[in-house]
This record gives C-alpha cells, structure tokens and sequence, in this order.
C-alpha cells in the first residue's frame, strides 16, 4: 500500500467525460489499496477564459481579486471529481486551499509555497478517503487566496507529495512523457524512460512544456519520485529522479529549441571597473531577467557586450539600456528578435570529452553559424539565426543518436 498523489491537468478534466474517465482510474487506484490525494487543474481553458472575463471589466484587474477569480476554475473540478467518486460509492473529500492548509506568501499571481500543513489531509486519509485537492492556489497567513502562476497545479502536487512524504507522485498530461526533443519539430523524437532532476530543470526553462519549473525544483529539493504520463493511454510515462551511473552513459539526453529570447549587443563599452553593473542594474531592477551574457576580451580598452533577454523585455530593456551606454560612452545599441537558442542537456556530458565539438561539427555541417555560445556543467546551449532553429533539432537529434535507446549497463 502506498501513498499516491496524482494530478490531472486541464485537458485530462476538461468536461464531465473526461473527469469520469479519469477519476476512474484512482478509483482503481484506491480499490488497490492505495492512499490516494489527486490535485486538480481546471478544465482546459478555463483560467484563460476567467482572465479575458476579468480583463472586460478592467483594463488590469487588481490582482488579490484576479486570485479571487482565477481560483474558481479549480474550485469546480475538485467538486466534480469528488461528487463523481461518491457517486461510484468511494467516499472522497474536495479541498480548497484554505481547507488543505497550503500556505502562501502574498505575490499574488505568482505566489510560492510556504508550507503546507497535511493534518486535515491525513485525518481523511486516516478515513480510507480520497482526497481532491484544488491546485494552483493557496492562502496566505490572513487568509486571502493566491494562485501560483500558470501551470502551477503541478507545484502544488510535488509540494503536496514533498509535505506527505508520498510515495510517488504522478502527473497525467495530454503527453505520455518527456521526450528527447520536441516530437512536433523532431519525427524521431523518443520518450525517455527516465531523466534526472537537473535535467528537466534545464529542459523545463529551456521551454520544454510538460512540467511547470518550480515544480520540478520542488522535486529536485525533496527528492520526490515523479512520473510524467498520459491520462489518455496506459504508457508508463518518464521517470524524473536522481542520477544513476546508467544515466551518465550516454553525453546527451535531449535537446531544446527555445525561441523566445532576443539578444541585446553593445558595442565598443569601454572597459573599466563598474560599468556592467551600471548597464546591467536598472535591466535586474526592471525585473528583467537576463540569461547568457557574454563580453570579449578588450582591444585597445574597449569590449562588445551582448546578453539575451525574453522577447516581451526587449523594447523595456533597450530603453534602459540606450541611455546608460551613451553615458558610458559605449558606441551603439542593437536589439535582435531573429534569434534561437539551441541546446544539448545531458548528466553525462560531465564525464564525456568532445561533445561541444560534436555539436559544433553537427551545426556547421549545415552551414549553420553560431552567434552566441554558453555552457553549465550538464548543458550547451548556442544561439543561431532564428530560421535555423527547427533544423538544428533534427541535426543534433541524429548527430548524438537520440532516436536510439541508451545501452543498458549490466
Ligand atoms: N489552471 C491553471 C492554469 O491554467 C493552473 C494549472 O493548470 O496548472 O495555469
Ligand atoms: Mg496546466
């Protein structure tokens, strides 16, 4: 017998049937034996549509009442789930986030999870009952309701699952896994049995969309064993856990294409103590968050600059930056949107040589310029000509042999 949390995001509860379709599976679940929580999502577009009704009454709602709102998509399945699970004679208890005890700060619309107090939850469970726990939101300490931000039922579940100590936990999606590329860009794409924390971390902030990414951190810092599957199929789905010596064997798991940073260059900064941070501080106090940075080494005391931003900062971070490097002295500010970020994430590259040069041999066989390079410990990632991007998946899916199945050690 074990302690199961699942979630079914909104596309697995998106009417009456598929809320029957999948509440039956826990049922089964349950009749097993199994302690089972289920955190819910709203139905597929239902947060969407809340936002726009929001949006016809108020230019930019105010944003405790918005949570107020936006709470109600999850407030429904919860109850649905559980009026279902009665119905088929398993006792079941919805829980909103006030009743489950998820303690939050007072961001609204991007709030994080303090703690969670699990004595309700456990008395149920006590009871032999199924618990549905509304996602995506909580409460802060007086009370006022907060939603995590887009995508965050699966934070709620993994911190769910982290405060229980729950066995596993699984999240249904309309996808049976996490794949070796995007299958929609890449036709070999493979699922991956398993794949560790860091790397769907990597994965998740380089856009890969089957788990929100503080979710997985989440995961990564409680170790909680997480499964990534369909609700549509019985396929086992990916694994996400810690890394095994099997999985350092091959360089390379997966690769990403993300698209939506632009790049920023600044050219001839003249190079003395104090001037990045003078161009890079009023960018951080924007709430702009910068990712690759890259400064040559001067010649004749002056160096170019250039950094990514998202695409939705770029106008904002030109503004900020433009006057700063007049100042400065620096000679000019270009802004580009044309630009791609491929990458190549794997555990195994820490101990395998020559997988950046493979992966530079692989671009330029295409003729394929590199603008931009930056490394982690488990990632390369290389900007090029935003047109380029969908190919240099499939070139570097085939130049580290993603489609084939890692060897299995013995
Ligand atoms: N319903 C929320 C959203 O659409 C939360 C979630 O689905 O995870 O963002
Ligand atoms: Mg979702």
């Amino acid at each position: 017998m074990a302690l199961i949390v699942q979630k079914y995001g909104g596309t697995s509860v998106a009417n009456a049937d598929l809320i029957a379709n999948v509440a039956n599976r826990v049922i089964k679940a349950w009749r097993d034996g199994h302690k089972m929580v289920v955190v819910l999502s709203a139905m597929a577009g239902e947060t969407d549509r809340l936002i726009g009704l929001g949006k016809e009454l108020a230019e930019d709602p105010d944003p405790r009442e918005l949570d107020v709102l936006l709470a109600t998509g999850e407030q429904v399945t919860v109850s649905l789930f559980s009026i279902f699970l009665r119905s088929q004679g398993v006792p079941a208890t919805s829980l909103l986030s006030h009743q489950a005890r998820i303690y939050t700060d007072r961001a609204y619309g991007r709030a994080r999870i303090l703690g969670i107090d699990t004595a309700r939850i456990k008395e149920e469970l006590k009871k032999n009952r199924v618990v549905t726990v509304a996602g995506f939101q909580g409460v802060d300490e007086v009370g006022n309701i907060t939603t995590l931000g887009r995508g965050g039922s699966d934070t709620t579940a993994v911190a769910m699952a982290a405060a229980l100590k729950a066995d596993l936990c699984e999240i249904y999606t309309d996808v049976d896994g996490v794949y070796t590329a995007d299958p929609r860009i890449c036709p070999k794409a493979r699922k991956l049995e398993q794949i560790t924390y860091d790397e769907m971390l990597e994965m998740a902030s380089l856009g890969a969309k089957v788990l929100e990414i503080r979710s997985v951190g989440f995961a990564r810092r409680y170790e909680v064993p997480l499964v990534v599957r369909s609700s549509f199929t019985e396929a086992p789905g990916t694994l996400v856990t810690v890394e095994d010596e099997e999985m350092e064997i091959v360089p390379v798991s997966g690769v990403a294409l993300d698209r939506n940073d632009a790049r920023v260059t600044i050219t001839r900064v003249p190079d003395r103590p104090g001037i990045a941070v003078r161009l890079f501080r009023p960018v951080a106090d924007a709430n702009i968050v910068v990712d690759m940075i890259i400064q040559n080494t001067s010649i004749d005391g002056h160096t170019d600059l250039t950094f990514t931003v998202p695409q939705g900062d770029l106008k904002k971070t030109m503004e900020l930056i433009r006057p700063v490097a007049a100042e400065v002295g620096a000679q000019q500010v270009v802004g580009d949107k044309n630009i791609a970020k491929i990458s190549i994430v794997g555990v195994g590259m820490k101990n395998n040589a020559g997988v950046a040069a493979r992966m530079f041999e692989a671009l330029s066989g295409e003729n394929i310029n590199i603008l931009m390079i930056s490394t982690s410990e488990i990632k390369i990632s290389c900007v090029i000509e935003d047109k380029y991007g969908e190919l240099a998946v499939r070139v570097l899916h085939d130049a580290f042999d993603l489609g084939q199945p890692p060897p299995k050690k013995k």
